[in-house]
């Protein structure tokens, strides 16, 4: 899709093809970044968009899935995970690259312009220009221990977060939290797991109250085992350290051990804004000061969402929207030198050729 084909060499001497350096980068896979893309689409940039979570939707996934949004406009109200469904959706239309569950830590401009794109996963992504939807920056997820669970991902069998229900059918599954996420996994996973348990540090979950019905019938049945008030201890491993127990404890210092192949921890996520304020970009109000064409400090590099400051800036979804509609706008100049972007409407021209 892209216009160019020059091919770049880097200094190491690799020879990049044009498609291996998109039209633009984004960083942060949240509403304002999922508009990003499809609006990238409609001016027929080709797109890569990189997020630290394991699923897109930022906040919306993250904080509030099954909460009801009514200031969407077109939405008289919408949950958030139905919208963030809608602007996948409407993304996917121009099969973006999507990487999740990649952390950018930094950016770099090349030579001819070029932005070199780095993640916590090792990977170098090439670009012509970035566009920085991190929010309220970077989320991962939360886990009891962070130095034992550095060393044991899902080939140990410690997840966190469900991408294929198939790896937990006739297995020993033990789920740590008590959110909608621990419990609707409780729901999806409780007829296909060998054995379930799921462990919350109180009494009470805070998932949606008939969710929480249906599980504590799923355990008087004996399809599920609720431990509570009961904390994450530690974890056996074999000699491959795999998981194969999972310790807990209450406040009276009481343990159980529970035998565990797959454990999956679902206790939200912690933000933070890390490496972005390293990269030399020009902050106020803690978030990125961007001129009205949304570009930053760094030319090239433009933010949108929560974390773009300007005057009278407010934090929300639908501003995240124009903000990114703005930016893409400016970056096809960028881009293209000597080329403008055309402002069309998509009710008249439809959607470029190419699209699903
Ligand atoms: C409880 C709650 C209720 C809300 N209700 C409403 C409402 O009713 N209406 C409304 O308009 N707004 C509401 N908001 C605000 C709204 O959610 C935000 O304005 C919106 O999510 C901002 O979108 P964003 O795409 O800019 O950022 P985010 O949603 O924060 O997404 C940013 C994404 O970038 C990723 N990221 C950050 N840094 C990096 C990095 N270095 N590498 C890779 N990925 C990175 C993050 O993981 C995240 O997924 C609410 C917020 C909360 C917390």
């Amino acid at each position: 899709m892209s216009e160019h084909d020059d091919d770049l060499t880097l200094e190491s001497g690799e020879v990049l093809t044009a498609d291996q350096i998109k039209d633009i980068t984004v960083v942060g896979a949240g509403p304002a970044g999922l508009f990003t893309v499809f609006s990238a689409g409609v001016q027929e940039a080709n797109c890569r968009v990189i997020d630290s979570m394991p699923q897109v939707g930022g906040q919306l996934t993250a904080l509030y899935p099954e909460k009801v949004i009514y200031d969407v406009p077109g939405f008289p109200k919408v949950t958030a995970k139905e919208l963030v469904d809608r602007l996948h959706e409407q993304a996917q239309q121009f099969k973006p690259e999507i990487h999740l569950n990649e952390t950018v830590v930094d950016v770099q401009r090349l030579k001819n312009r070029i932005l070199a794109v780095t993640t916590s996963a090792g990977n170098v992504f090439y670009s012509r220009s970035v566009v920085i939807a991190a929010g309220i920056g970077a989320f991962t997820p939360r886990v009891p221990d962070e130095d034992l669970f550095a060393k044991h991902g899902e080939d140990k069998g410690v997840y966190t977060a469900v991408r294929d229900k198939s790896v937990f059918a006739g297995k020993d599954v033990v789920i740590l939290g008590g959110g909608d996420s621990a419990v609707d996994w409780v729901m999806g996973l409780g007829e296909a797991a060998k054995s379930l348990h799921v462990v919350h540090r109180r009494n009470e979950f805070r998932a949606a109250g008939h969710s929480v019905s249906v599980m504590r019938d799923m355990a008087e049945k004996g399809t599920v085992n609720i431990i509570t008030p009961y904390n994450f201890k530690t974890m056996d491993v074999d000699g491959n350290g795999h998981v194969t127990s999972v310790t807990v404890e209450n406040k009276d210092g009481e343990e159980l051990n529970l035998k565990c192949d797959r454990l999956l921890c679902l206790l939200g996520f912690k933000n933070d804004l890390g490496p972005i304020v390293k990269w030399d970009l020009r902050f106020e109000d803690s978030a990125i000061k961007v001129e009205a064409d949304m570009q930053t400090n760094i030319p090239g590099v433009f933010a949108v969402g929560d974390i773009a400051s300007y005057p009278q800036k407010i934090k929300l979804i639908l501003t995240g929207f124009a903000d990114a509609s703005i930016a893409v706008q400016n970056c096809i100049p960028y881009i293209r030198p000597g080329k403008k972007a055309s402002h069309v409407f998509t009710s008249v021209r439809g959607l470029p050729a190419g699209s699903k």
